[in-house]
C-alpha cells in the first residue's frame, strides 16, 4: 500500500484545494450542506475513498477561513486549522482512529501513544484498538484546543473489535458539546447494529469514470481505465497496485503468464495481490467460461474454454490460501506455487488443485482499496 498524505496517495495529485479527491468533491458539497448530525458513517465500495472523504469532511468542519469565503464549504488548505489537520501535523481537535498497520502506512501520526509503533518487532495491528478508543473517549472531555468543533475520524469502522465498539456507543448517542464523530467503512454489515443505529449513513457513489482516469493519468498511471477495471472501480486501489509494479501491461499479460505457468514476473508483487489477482482471474475465466463479458481483464486475454469445476476448486483453493496463511516462507516459491496452480485450472487439468499456503490473508486491511 502506498503512502498517502494529506488526503492522497503519495505522487499521486491533488486536484482541488484541501486535498480533495475530484470524485468525492460532489458527495462532500451534499454531506456539508445536509449533514447535521453529530455521528455519520460513510460507507461505499472498497476503495470509493472513504477514509479521504473523512479527512475532507473534518478538514472543512475545522477550516478557521470565514464561510462567506468557501462557497463550496471546504476547507481553505491556507488557515491554520487546514495546516494542523494533516498527516504530518497534530491539530489538537481532530483524532484520527486507525489500524497500527495504516497509520503506518497512511504516514498519519498517532497523537498520545506514538510509542506504541516502535514497541518491539511485532507485525503492526491490522485492528483499531480499545486503547484508541479510550483515548478518544478521553479526548470528548477535553475543552476544544482551537474554541470550535472536535472532530473523531475512525477507519475501518468494521475494523473496531466488539469490545472498541461498546466503548464508544455512549459517546456516540451522548456526544460531548461540539464534537462530531466520522466512521468510515468498506463493510457496514460488520459493523455492530449498535454503532450503525446511532449514525447517519451517507454511501459514497461509484466515482465518476473520466474523473477517476484523468486523476490516475495525472499521477502518471499510464492505461488508467485497464488499471481501474483491475481494481472494481476503485482508482485509489489502482494507483496503490501501480505503485506495487502491477501496471496495465503485466495485468493485461497475467492470464496468458498463468496459462503458460511463468511466475517470475509476478514474484515481485505482495502475495495478497498475486491472490488476489488470481482471484479475479478465476473470476473472470468463469464469466467467459459461460460467454459473460469478463470484469476484471481485457477481454482478449480470458480464456474461455476452461472447466467450470476445476474453476471452481481453484477459487476455493484461493480462498484457502488467502485465508489460512500468513507470513509466506518463501515468496518466490509460495508465487510459483499459486501460478501453477492456476496454469492447471485454466488447463482443465485432472490433477487435484493442492492448497498453496502461507499466503496474506485477502481481508487483510492491505487489501481496503
Ligand atoms: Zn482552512
Amino acid at each position: 500500500m502506498s503512502a498517502v498524505r494529506d488526503s492522497s496517495p503519495g505522487g499521486a495529485p491533488e486536484s482541488m484545494p484541501g486535498g480533495v479527491l475530484p470524485w468525492l468533491a460532489a458527495p462532500l458539497h451534499e454531506a456539508l450542506r445536509t449533514q447535521r448530525g453529530h455521528a455519520l458513517l460513510v460507507q461505499g465500495a472498497q476503495g470509493a475513498g472513504q477514509f479521504e472523504f473523512a479527512i475532507a469532511l473534518a478538514r472543512a468542519w475545522l477550516c478557521e477561513t470565514s464561510e462567506s469565503q468557501r462557497p463550496d464549504g471546504l476547507a481553505c488548505g491556507h488557515c491554520e486549522s487546514c495546516h494542523l489537520a494533516t498527516a504530518d501535523q497534530v491539530h489538537p481537535d481532530l483524532r484520527v482512529l486507525l489500524p497500527e498497520a495504516l497509520h503506518l502506512a497512511l504516514g498519519w501520526q498517532r497523537p498520545g501513544d506514538a510509542a506504541d509503533a516502535g514497541e518491539g518487532k511485532k507485525k503492526p495491528s491490522e485492528w483499531i484498538s480499545i486503547k484508541q478508543v479510550r483515548q478518544a473517549i478521553e479526548f470528548s472531555t477535553l475543552t476544544s484546543g482551537r474554541g470550535r468543533l472536535k472532530i473523531v475520524v475512525i477507519y475501518p469502522a468494521e475494523r473496531m473489535p466488539p469490545a472498541a465498539a461498546s466503548a464508544l456507543l455512549k459517546l456516540l448517542e451522548e456526544p460531548q458539546g461540539g464534537q462530531r464523530f466520522v466512521l468510515g467503512c468498506g463493510d457496514a454489515a460488520a459493523l455492530l447494529p449498535t454503532v450503525r443505529s446511532r449514525c447517519h449513513a451517507l454511501t459514497l457513489p461509484a466515482p465518476d469514470a473520466a474523473l477517476a482516469e484523468r486523476w490516475l493519468a495525472d499521477a502518471g498511471v499510464v492505461d488508467a481505465p485497464v488499471l481501474i477495471a483491475s481494481s472494481g472501480g476503485a482508482p485509489l486501489a489502482a494507483f496503490e497496485r501501480h505503485a506495487m509494479g502491477l501496471d496495465a501491461v503485466l495485468w493485461a499479460r497475467l492470464p496468458a503468464l498463468v496459462a503458460a505457468g511463468d511466475a517470475q514476473p509476478l514474484s515481485r508483487l505482495p502475495v495478497w495481490l498475486v491472490i488476489d489477482s488470481l482471484q479475479k482471474l478465476c473470476h473472470d475465466a468463469m464469466l467467459a467460461a459461460c460467454g459473460v463479458a469478463p470484469r476484471y481483464f481485457p477481454a482478449a486475454g480470458v480464456p474461455g474454454d476452461a472447466a467450470l469445476p476445476r474453476l471452481a476448486d481453484w477459487g476455493q483453493a484461493l480462498r484457502r490460501s488467502a485465508r489460512h496463511a500468513d507470513h509466506p516462507w518463501n515468496v518466490g516459491l509460495m508465487v510459483e506455487s499459486l501460478v501453477l496452480q492456476g496454469q492447471r485450472a485454466l488447463a482443465g487439468e485432472r490433477a487435484p488443485i493442492a492448497s498453496a499456503t502461507s499466503a496474506a490473508p485477502r481481508d487483510s486491511v492491505h487489501s481496503r482499496r
